[in-house]
């Protein structure tokens, strides 16, 4: 009978609970851990000594999953400028960016930035994440085409979800789908591409230098989240756009203070002579509190140490040439044919194996990333390393080691 409460109540079938949603993932999870396996994404970190070294599970433990790819987190004078503008400025700003939020910390950190890439503009958010999704949903309006590599971040997919754009994917890394999309999108209507530098989960690099101009050809802009090649790729450690020649011709450059920098925090940077209108329509600027002055200082030491560091950036590379080079002997499968960036990604055949694998690491010694679906493209369970340019010639041999022993012992290899 239609009309009672009877008819309102929800089938059997359906708990009404929100959290039903989420039980393949829980019984994956308790599937997981039901095989004896240490809980590969509840690790604690009970002390860190180092930017490489950290004491985890009472044990001292080579670190070969962070983002601390320059190795800043412990540097003298970084942490020097964090201590003395908490006691000059406090702890927080309790305010955006907007009211009252910037403190000078903010505007100098900008301009190292604006020194750092050499441009015109750069705003600071309070995470890169926050950077992505402010400025991307921002930009991109109604009846705009944002178009972007399958295998973007996040952040990045999060940012065309909150705008109104069109939002059109390509292959990852294919030029001639980047083309195909770009040729059928309406001649006159604003279009963004999006790429990534480098991708994070195989740690592979973007053809820019081919890209970049096809974009231009088509009349699109191009922003670059360069998160993982920051600081460490480019003779001036811009990033990959820099690398392959094409910076100048990139609009926005997006980044975060999380990797290379070693603190938190995001930023854009561009030459665009319209730019600092952001700073009162990014919703992801205005409506959130602005970062700790410390963070700040921290931050803004820390990027202009590392436009000069290009000692650090060789010694990075030559790490993890060789590490990319051992592992492939020792007959791992890797997410990349040849090193293009600081991350080397192992790739395992399935989650319970990567899981033990990851578990057999972490008794040697070493912590990597075990990173799997949804975050891996093609369902992949990636075993996730990355170098730090303060990771001693010792410690990678001791890594080399590590991976032979508990690749043998899990049967991976
Ligand atoms: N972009 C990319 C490509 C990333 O990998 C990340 C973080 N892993 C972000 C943006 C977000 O950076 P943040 O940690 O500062 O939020």
């Amino acid at each position: 009978m239609s009309g009672t409460g009877a008819d309102l109540k929800a089938p059997e079938t359906q708990s009404g609970d929100l959290f039903d949603k989420f039980q393949p993932l829980i019984d994956t999870r308790e599937k997981l851990l039901s095989t004896g396996v240490t809980d590969p994404f509840s690790l604690v970190m009970e002390k860190v000594l180092s930017p490489t070294v950290a004491i985890c599970n009472g044990r001292e433990t080579i670190l070969l999953g962070t983002y601390n790819y320059m190795g800043m987190t412990f540097d003298p004078d970084v942490i020097a400028a964090g201590k003395k503008a908490l006691d000059e400025f406090g702890s927080g700003t309790t305010g955006s960016r907007v009211l009252n939020g910037t403190y000078s910390l903010h505007k100098d950190c900008e301009d190292a930035l604006k020194e750092f890439f050499g441009t015109e503009h750069a705003m600071v958010f309070s995470t890169g994440y926050l950077a992505n999704t402010g400025i991307i949903s921002t930009i991109a309006g109604k009846d705009d085409y944002i178009i972007l590599d399958i295998d973007s971040h996040a952040s990045i997919y999060d940012g065309c979800a909150m705008g109104d754009a069109n939002v059109v994917p390509f292959r990852h890394n294919d030029i001639e789908a980047l083309e195909k999309r770009l040729k059928r999108l309406p001649e006159g209507a604003g279009k963004l591409v999006i790429l990534e530098g480098v991708y994070s989960m195989l740690g592979d690099a973007a053809p820019l230098s081919e890209m970049v101009p096809l974009c231009k050809k088509y009349g699109a802009m191009v922003l670059v989240d360069e998160a993982h090649s920051m600081g460490f790729i480019g003779e001036n450690g811009r990033g990959v756009a820099e690398e392959q020649g094409v910076f100048d011709q990139c609009d926005f450059i997006i980044g975060t203070f999380s990797k290379s920098v070693g603190t938190v925090g995001g930023y854009c940077v561009s030459n665009h002579p319209k730019f600092e209108i952001m700073r009162l329509v990014s919703r992801g600027y205005v409506f959130t509190a602005s970062l700790p002055p410390s963070v700040m200082a921290t931050a803004a030491t820390s990027i202009r140490k590392i436009m000069d560091a290009k000692y650090k950036r060789e010694h990075l590379w030559k790490n993890s040439k060789r590490l990319h080079k051992s592992l492939t002997d020792l007959g791992f499968e890797l997410g990349t044919k040849e090193p293009q960036s600081a991350i080397i990604s192992v790739i395992m055949p399935d989650l319970e194996r990567g899981a033990m694998m990851w578990e057999a690491l972490l008794r040697e010694g070493l912590y990597v990333n075990l990173a799997r679906p949804p975050a891996t493209p093609a369902g992949m369970t990636l075993l996730r390393c990355s170098l730090c340019a303060l990771h001693s010639d010792e410690q990678v041999t001791e890594i080399i080691g590590m991976f032979e022993r508990a690749g043998k012992a899990t049967g991976c290899i």
